[in-house]
C-alpha cells in the first residue's frame, strides 16, 4: 500500500503537469481527488484492511500525499484564475474591456468655488489668490480694524505670534492689490479662511471669494447689478435679490445680501426660518479710509467690495444642512456631486 502511494503521488504530480486548461483541471481533480471514485480517495476506503499495527503510520502516510496532491492543485488552480479572467476555457479574452481605477473628482466645494470664479471672470474680473498665514496689518488694521476695534472680536481669530495670523476672510488681498496698482481695478480673491469655530453652519476652515472694483464714480447700483448678475448665474434662476443695511468695518454704507429662498422661491420654509429669504454675502462701498490707506484720493476713486461664503453657497445649491458633511470626507456623500 505505502508503494501504491508513492506511485499515486508521482502519477498524480505528472499528470498535473500535463493540465494546460480549466477543463482538465477539472478532470484531474474528479480522477485523483473526486469524494467519490477519486484515486486518492479510493486508497484512503482501503485502510480498514490493513494490519491494525500499520494503520496508523499508513493513515499519516496516506493522509501527507493526499494533502501534498491537493497543495500542488491548488497552486495549479491560481494560475488559470489569474491568467484566464471571464472565459471558461482559459484561453485569455484580449477583447474584454480593462479593469478601470475608480475616478477621482473634484470636492463639491472645489467645485463650487470654480464655478464661481469663471462667472465673476466673466463679467470681467481677475483672479487673485494670497497667502493662508497673513500679518495682522492686511487682516485687520489696512482694512480699517485698528487694534482693540470690536469688530475683531467677531472674527474668532487664530493667532501665530501676536502679529501674525491665519488669515479670518479674504479680504486682505484687497489692501495688498491696492498697493500695489493704480485703478480701475476689478479683482476676486478666492481661497480658505479660519476661524476658530465649529457647529453645524461654522467649521475652522472655510472657503471665502472676496471681490472688489474700484474705478471713477463707481455707486452701489454698480453693486447691485454685478451681485444680481452673478446670482442669477449661480442659482440658474431669476431669484429676487434684497440688501439689508449692516456694518463692516471696511464699507460704508454696507448691506448684507438676501436672495428669494432656493427651496420654496420666497413662501417661506424650513431652511429659510420662514422668512422666504437666505442670506449670502456681505457686501458695500469700499470705505474711504480704506481707500486712503493705500494712497487713492476718495474724492476721485470710489468702490465696492463683497465677500461670499462658498460653502454657504454650495449647500444652497445642493440643499444640503449641515457643513460638516463637507469636511467628513465620507465618499458615499462626496461621489453624488
Ligand atoms: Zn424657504
Amino acid at each position: 500500500m505505502e508503494q501504491e502511494l508513492f506511485r499515486l503521488q508521482q502519477e498524480a504530480e505528472e499528470a498535473l503537469r500535463q493540465v494546460d486548461d480549466v477543463a482538465q483541471l477539472e478532470a484531474f481533480r474528479v480522477k485523483f481527488l473526486g469524494r467519490k471514485g477519486g484515486l486518492l480517495s479510493g486508497i484512503l476506503r482501503q485502510l480498514g484492511t490493513v494490519a491494525s499495527q500499520d494503520r496508523p503510520r499508513l493513515g499519516q502516510l496516506a493522509n501527507d500525499v493526499k494533502q501534498a496532491v491537493e497543495n500542488q492543485f491548488e497552486e495549479k488552480k491560481k494560475l488559470f484564475v489569474t491568467s484566464s479572467i471571464g472565459t471558461a476555457s482559459g484561453v485569455m479574452d484580449y477583447s474584454l474591456p480593462g479593469r478601470y481605477l475608480p475616478f477621482g473628482k473634484l470636492h463639491p466645494v472645489t467645485q463650487v468655488m470654480e464655478e464661481i470664479c469663471s462667472i465673476f471672470e466673466g463679467l470681467g474680473f481677475a483672479v487673485a489668490e494670497g497667502p493662508d498665514v497673513e500679518t495682522d496689518y492686511y487682516n485687520f488694521e489696512a482694512l480699517n480694524i485698528p487694534k482693540h476695534h470690536p469688530a475683531r472680536d467677531m472674527h474668532d481669530t487664530f493667532y501665530i505670534t501676536e502679529s501674525i495670523l491665519l488669515r479670518t476672510h479674504t479680504s486682505p488681498m484687497q489692501a495688498r492689490i491696492m498697493e500695489k496698482q493704480d485703478p480701475p481695478l476689478r479683482y476676486i480673491a478666492p481661497g480658505k479662511v479660519y476661524r476658530c469655530d465649529s457647529d453645524i453652519t461654522h467649521t475652522p476652515m472655510f472657503h471665502q471669494v472676496e471681490g472688489f472694483l474700484v474705478d471713477k464714480e463707481v455707486s452701489f447700483a454698480d453693486l447691485k447689478g454685478v451681485l444680481t448678475s452673478f446670482t442669477h448665474k449661480m442659482f440658474e434662476k431669476e431669484l429676487a435679490l434684497r440688501f439689508r443695511p449692516s456694518f463692516f468695518p471696511f464699507t460704508e454704507p454696507s448691506a448684507e445680501v438676501d436672495i428669494a429662498c432656493v427651496i420654496c422661491g420666497g413662501k417661506g420654509c424650513r431652511v429659510c426660518k420662514r422668512t422666504g429669504w437666505l442670506e449670502i454675502l456681505g457686501s458695500g462701498l469700499i470705505d474711504p479710509e480704506v481707500l486712503k490707506m493705500v494712497g487713492y484720493d476718495p474724492d476721485i476713486y470710489s468702490g465696492f467690495a463683497f465677500g461670499l461664503g462658498v460653502e454657504r453657497i454650495a449647500m444652497l445649491k445642493y440643499g444640503i444642512d449641515d457643513i460638516r458633511l463637507y469636511y467628513e470626507n465620507d465618499l458615499r456623500f462626496l461621489s453624488q456631486f
